[in-house]
């Protein structure tokens, strides 16, 4: 099962899903998007943390 990291879950007006099977591809390219489209960074850590919470895994 890939996992998925919903920008509209992170309270954003966006349809963006970052999908992936791999833990670090998902959470880079997550980034990347908020980044990009949202002028918003998050810190590595931070997005590590938020998936995390999500899948309760490192
Ligand atoms: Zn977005």
């Amino acid at each position: 099962m890939p996992f998925e990291i919903v920008c509209k879950d992170y309270g954003y007006d966006c349809e963006f899903i970052a999908k992936g099977e791999d833990s670090e591809y998902v959470t880079t390219l997550f980034g990347k998007h908020v980044d990009e489209e949202h002028g918003i960074w998050y810190s590595e850590e931070s997005l590590k943390q938020m998936f995390q919470n999500k899948y309760n895994k490192k």
